[in-house]
Parts: C-alpha cells; sequence; structure tokens
C-alpha cells in the first residue's frame, strides 16, 4: 500500500483519540491528508528582538530573557490572572496568562532564561504577551528552527493540546518517515520551463522551511499546481462538451431582429451593448452551442441584449424563455419584453406559480405547438413538464440561484441543448469567473446608458438621524420614493424581526405624514408581493425591509436607499442595494448609516463605496477583502470554494498561466489519449474521484 494512505491513526504522536479530532475537525484521516494540511503562515524564528525594539503593529516576534517577579491579581470567583515581568536587560514587558495556575510557578521559574513567542500589545503603557509560548533558552537552538510554520487548528482541537505547535511537531514526524520521494504530479515540460520545483521539494519545504525563498517556491510549485488541475479539469470537460453537442447554427438575422432594430428600439445601443450584441451573434452562429455569462452593472441594460438574442432565435426558427429568479421579476420582464415588441407578430408569454388552470394549460400548449415565441417566467419554466416545440435560446437573469445543475436541465427541452445566456448584476473578477465558470464564455457591458447622474453615497452615523429624516422628507415632498433597509442575521430572526418593528414604528412617528410600507422574510409570499406591489404603484412613499427586497426589481421613481448599521453587510451586497436606486432620471442617494466605531475594515468597505459605482472594482475590493469563499455567488455557482493554497484574489498571474497551460493541452491532446500527458489524466482521475466539489461540475 502507498504509505501515504497509511490511516494517520499509526502515526507516532496520534493514536485513536487524536485521530477522532483530526478527522472531525480537519478531515485529515490519511498521512497525505496531513502532508496537504499546509500552514497559513510563517514565523522567521532565527530573529530575535529585544524588548526596546517593540512596536504595536509587530504580528509575532520573540524576545529573550527573564521573569523578574510575579504578581497575582483577583478576577473574581477563585479566577486569577497572572502576570510574570519579564526583562532582557534593555526594556521590561508583562506576560499574562488569564485564569492562570500553579503550574506557570513551577514551568516558568523566576531568573531563569526563556524565549518568548508572541503577539505584543500594550496595555497599561507596556508591552504584554498573554499566554505567550516559552521555550527553555539552553534547549532551544534558535537558528535551527529557521522558519516556524503556522497550522490552522480549532477551539477544540487546543482544548486537547493540538495546537499549531502540536500539528508542526506530527508533520516533521510525517517527513521524517517519507523516505522516498514523493510521486511528481506534474510532467517535466510544465515544471522545467516554469521553473518550478519537484512536488517532493515542495511538500518538504512548505512544512520545515530553511528560509523564506523556501517557503515562496513552495507555495508557488503547490499553488500552480492546484490552479492547473482546477482549469484542467474545467477545459477538458468544456472541450468534450463542445465535441459531443453540436449547437444550434443562428447565423441569420431575419425580420423580427431588423424590425425591431429599425421601428421599435426606443434608443441608441451603447457601445458596450453593441459589442456585446455582437459576441452573442458570432457565438449563436458558430455552429457550437453557446454558454455565456453577460456580466453588467445593475442598469446597464442587459435586458434589452437578452430580448435582441431571443429575436435571433425566433428569426432562426426557434422559441426562447426569459427565466427571472422571482415572480415579481418575472412579471416586470414580461411588461419590459411586451413593450418592447409592441406592434410585432410575437408571442410572449408569462408562466410562474400564479399562472394556473386553463391559462396555464394554454400556455403550455402554445409551447408544445410552437405558437408561443418568448416565455417568460421563474423556475417554473424548468420544470420536467414544461415541453417547448424548439427551444433555441434560454436566457437566465441573475445567475446566484441557477447552478451547473439547473442549466444541465435545460438541455434536456430540446434535441441539442439550446444557447444559455447568464445575465448577472454582480459582476465578477475575471479570475473568479475563469474558475468559476471555466466552461463560460464572458461578455461584460461596462457602460451606462448616457444621461444617468452616478448615485450619490454618504456615509452618516446613527446618531445624525436629524439631517437624514430632513434628507429623506425633502426628497418624497419632491415625489420620489425611499427604501430603508434593515439588516438581517440569520442566526436570530426574532432578533431581527424586532429589530425592524421597532425601527417601522420610529420611522412612521418621524413621518406621520407619508405612506409606509413593510416587507420581511416572515411574511407569506402573497403579502410581500401585495406590498411590494403598492410601492411599485407609488401608494406607498418609503418600503422598510430587511435585505428580502427583490434583486433587481425596478422603480425608477425610488431615488433614496437608506441601509441601516451598514457595517453588518459586505462589498457586494451594498452594491447591489444600491443598484435598486438610480434607475430614473432623478439624482439619487444612497445613504450608508453606521454607528461612530467602526474596525478598521468595515471603514474600508465605507469608503470604497463613497467613492466608487463601479462594479468591478467593489468586487475587485470585496473579494481581496474577503477572499473568495465568501464571495456571493459562489456557493451556488457549482463549484464551492476550497482551495488549499492558492488564492483566487491574490494569486489572479497565477491563474491566467494555469489556465494558458492547461489549454495548450486540452487543444494538443482533445481526446486524453497521448502518453506523453497520461501523468495528467491519471493524476486528474484521481483528482475527480476524491474532490466532490469537481465532480460537481460535469
Ligand atoms: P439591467 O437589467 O442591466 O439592470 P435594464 O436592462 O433593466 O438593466 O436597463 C435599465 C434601463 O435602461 C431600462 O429602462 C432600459 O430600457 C434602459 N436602457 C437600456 N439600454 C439603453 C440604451 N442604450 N440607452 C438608453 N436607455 C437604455
Ligand atoms: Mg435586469
Amino acid at each position: 500500500m502507498d504509505i501515504l494512505s497509511q490511516d494517520i491513526m499509526y502515526l507516532p504522536g496520534v493514536g485513536p483519540n487524536r485521530k477522532t479530532l483530526l478527522s472531525n475537525e480537519l478531515g485529515i484521516n490519511t498521512y497525505r491528508d496531513l502532508l496537504e494540511c499546509f500552514p497559513y503562515k510563517y514565523v522567521d524564528r532565527t530573529k530575535v528582538y529585544l524588548i526596546s525594539e517593540l512596536t504595536p503593529d509587530m504580528p509575532f516576534v520573540q524576545i529573550k530573557g527573564h521573569i523578574v517577579s510575579f504578581e497575582e491579581i483577583d478576577t473574581g470567583k477563585r479566577r486569577k490572572r497572572i502576570i510574570g515581568h519579564f526583562t532582557d536587560g534593555h526594556g521590561i514587558c508583562d506576560l499574562v496568562w488569564f485564569n492562570g495556575g500553579q503550574y506557570i510557578y513551577k514551568s516558568y521559574a523566576v531568573g531563569k532564561e526563556f524565549v518568548v513567542f508572541g503577539k505584543p500589545t500594550v496595555y497599561g503603557g507596556r508591552f504584554q504577551f498573554s499566554h505567550p509560548d516559552m521555550d527553555d533558552a539552553s534547549q532551544l537552538q534558535l537558528n535551527d528552527m529557521g522558519m516556524q510554520p503556522f497550522y490552522s487548528t480549532t477551539e477544540k482541537m487546543k482544548k486537547a493540546g493540538m495546537t499549531s505547535r502540536a500539528m508542526e511537531r506530527l508533520t516533521k514526524t510525517l517527513l521524517s518517515k517519507l523516505n522516498e520521494p514523493l510521486q511528481e504530479t506534474l510532467p517535466d515540460f510544465i515544471t522545467s520551463r516554469l521553473h518550478l520545483i519537484s512536488r517532493d521539494a515542495a511538500l518538504r519545504k512548505i512544512h520545515y522551511p530553511k528560509s523564506v525563498d523556501d517557503t515562496q517556491r513552495a507555495r508557488l510549485r503547490l499553488k500552480f499546481e492546484e490552479l492547473f488541475y482546477i482549469q484542467l479539469n474545467i477545459l477538458r470537460y468544456a472541450s468534450d462538451h463542445r465535441r459531443k453537442y453540436r449547437g444550434y447554427d443562428f447565423r441569420h438575422v431575419g425580420a423580427q431582429f431588423n424590425w425591431f432594430y429599425t421601428h421599435n428600439l426606443p434608443f441608441e445601443l451603447t457601445g458596450a451593448q453593441k459589442r456585446v450584441m455582437h459576441e452573442i451573434r458570432n457565438d449563436m452562429g458558430s455552429g457550437r452551442q453557446m454558454n455565456r455569462l453577460l456580466q453588467g452593472d445593475v442598469g446597464s441594460g442587459k435586458t434589452l441584449v437578452a430580448l435582441m438574442s431571443m429575436l435571433i432565435a425566433i428569426d432562426n426558427g426557434f422559441q426562447a424563455c426569459l427565466m427571472a429568479p422571482t415572480e415579481i421579476l418575472a412579471e416586470q420582464h414580461l411588461q419590459t419584453v411586451k413593450d418592447f415588441l409592441k406592434g410585432m407578430n410575437v408571442r410572449v408569454e408569462l408562466l410562474t406559480g400564479v399562472v394556473k388552470g386553463k391559462r396555464r394549460r394554454e400556455v403550455l400548449d402554445g409551447l408544445v405547438d410552437g405558437s408561443v415565441n418568448i416565455l417568460v417566467g421563474t423556475h417554473a419554466v424548468i420544470e420536467d413538464k414544461v415541453q417547448f416545440s424548439r427551444l433555441g435560446l434560454a436566457v437566465v437573469d441573475e445567475q446566484h440561484r441557477f447552478g451547473v445543475a439547473q442549466r444541465a436541465k435545460l438541455w434536456a427541452k430540446s434535441e441539442n441543448p439550446p444557447h444559455v445566456l447568464v445575465m448577472t448584476a454582480t459582476p465578477i473578477p475575471r479570475t473568479l469567473a475563469m474558475t468559476i465558470y471555466g466552461d463560460l464564455d464572458v461578455s461584460i457591458i461596462d457602460e451606462l446608458p448616457p444621461g444617468r447622474k452616478p448615485i450619490e453615497t454618504i456615509h452618516r452615523y446613527d446618531k445624525q438621524t436629524t439631517s437624514l429624516y430632513a434628507g429623506i422628507r425633502k426628497q418624497i415632498q419632491l415625489g420620489r420614493q425611499v427604501y430603508i433597509v434593515f439588516p438581517l442575521i440569520k442566526e436570530s430572526e426574532k432578533m431581527d424581526l424586532k429589530n425592524l418593528e421597532d425601527g417601522f414604528e420610529t420611522l412612521k412617528e418621524a413621518f406621520p405624514e407619508f405612506r409606509l410600507s413593510k416587507i420581511h422574510g416572515k411574511m407569506k409570499d402573497k403579502e410581500k408581493e401585495a406590498e411590494m406591489e403598492k410601492f411599485v404603484r407609488g401608494e406607498t412613499q418609503m418600503l422598510v425591509a430587511t435585505t428580502v427586497i427583490e434583486v433587481g426589481v425596478n422603480v425608477p421613481n425610488a431615488s433614496v436607499m437608506v441601509i441601516l448599521d451598514a457595517q453588518r453587510f459586505g462589498l457586494s451586497q451594498l452594491h447591489q442595494l444600491r443598484g435598486r436606486v438610480g434607475r430614473g432620471a432623478e439624482q439619487s442617494y444612497c445613504i450608508l448609516v453606521t454607528g461612530y466605531e467602526l474596525a478598521k475594515e468595515t471603514r474600508k468597505r465605507i469608503d470604497i463605496m463613497c467613492q466608487t459605482n463601479d462594479g468591478f472594482e467593489i468586487a475587485e475590493a470585496d473579494l481581496k477583502l474577503r477572499g473568495p469563499g465568501d464571495l456571493e455567488g459562489t456557493q451556488q455557482s457549482g463549484v464551492a470554494f476550497d482551495l488549499k493554497i492558492a488564492d483566487i484574489a491574490r494569486d489572479g498571474q497565477l491563474v491566467q498561466m494555469a489556465r494558458e497551460e492547461a489549454q495548450k493541452i486540452v487543444n494538443d491532446d482533445p481526446t486524453c489519449s497521448k502518453s506523453a500527458y497520461s501523468l495528467l489524466w491519471t493524476r486528474l482521475k484521481e483528482l475527480r474521484k476524491t474532490n466532490i466539489n469537481w465532480a460537481a461540475i460535469s
């Protein structure tokens, strides 16, 4: 048996109890799992600082000296804090143990020399280290330690003594048992051309580096490998798919499209819309199936692009459908499409949960006999019962709730898979799109229709209600409408609701002259829709809601978006919410309300929002601040993110490199049969077997 498949229990220092812990907490079951559990950072332990050199912004550092005396402070029932006053001859600092016990006096005798390792903080005008890592200086060869790796561990593990240091010991034991070089997983032609170190060297250096250079080379190699196999998987799948399914050829642009373009189009297309239409036409006329992601900020005119694409499908004798995530949105789309197509002989129908009985049968029949040209609807459209005569194009608005599995369902609706256009207003940075939607081509509308006034974003503290209310009142008196959003905490819906109810009452008292609507997650869909309708029709002037405000709802008369406790929202959420206003000709405002005390990151988010309206800039910033795992849309996209070492936000260039290498190989060996690449195809199969997320994308 391959030694790496060995049960982790048999590694000296593990045993059954620790095995359970490792398995439950970190998913480590074998030697291999431990080997692939990488440190998240390193600390240079060759350097010893003087206490006089410390600054509060330093990360983990080490100092060397001895404890002069101890001090005990009672902090409640049988609890005490123990403080050791520590000196290195150049200064004094405090070592602090909360809930300290007698063992501290025994372990860290006064006068004995120790190397103390920890993060310095300032308390009461003095540097202190709480719960420092202490080593007997006479036992420790500092120069031998080199770079110390840090491993993530959980609270449970720490309680059982499984600290980062313990993990470090385990990986070192494991490496010492691996006498044979570890198997290489990248072919020579890649490693040598890209100057990557071997897998064996990389895995050893990543756990046991001697220098910063070691850590960098090891990380580079392992990151590349990780990204490369993801790209190889995606591209191989895409190429397979392309060979298997022919796409409908919509080369023809005919009567409906031309009529619309010359007679019904009420305005000039923006340059970006023209470019994107061009890309879509090329795609649909290429003979292969289109899988295209259309990204464009809220209000950039994606619907029109969708409509024109659908007309091309109709001109080629096919049907098209347009899917929205909610009923309200579907109805709005229906209205938009009908308005645009006024006077034209195109049958447009709606299919949602509320279309029932006779009406529903008529629509379904019309789909089967081909008399319905465009179907607008919700997810009801992809139900098995819905059959088309010839579905040629499916447009999906807002990709969030539309993963790969749903896309696959569409393919069953016609002989060949229909062309698919997925539209989203949550821009995804390019490197991320390449990874999540590796099989999708991407089009971008990066230009708003002319005449839009950029939304003005303002930050207000929650004490400034007088000026906030005055601003709201002024806008409503000008005839506009206002959204007020309360944050939603998933963990405590009750509190949210209370928060919202209280807020609603306060607002009602503050604005007795206006009518207010209220929407929250606990309401029935029917009630929600009715309340929403009132606002859409202008019967109420203020909509007070938790974040359930339907994505994409279009109320051009709403010109103010107030977001309370804005610090609780992520950047893309804030941007999405802001996109609800600025849809009319009037100057619109987004007001972010927060408390006075803000964490550094939060302040950054608010600043970014106030500085830019550009969704792409915001998405990039969001990715950098939060990491890709939390990014909206990634969870539902079909490929969850649990990269072991690469970081899509920071490693954009590597993603690009990995993609290019993988593309070359797929182009050169589309049937996976060349022996020169057999190492790669075998490895890919292995990875697909063990990695659930990967399996999900095909
Ligand atoms: P998105 O779906 O991208 O958020 P929409 O398609 O709803 O944006 O477009 C927003 C508004 O802009 C709509 O009222 C639409 O009619 C209008 N619009 C679209 N394209 C143009 C254009 N080229 N010039 C002027 N207005 C446009
Ligand atoms: Mg839209």
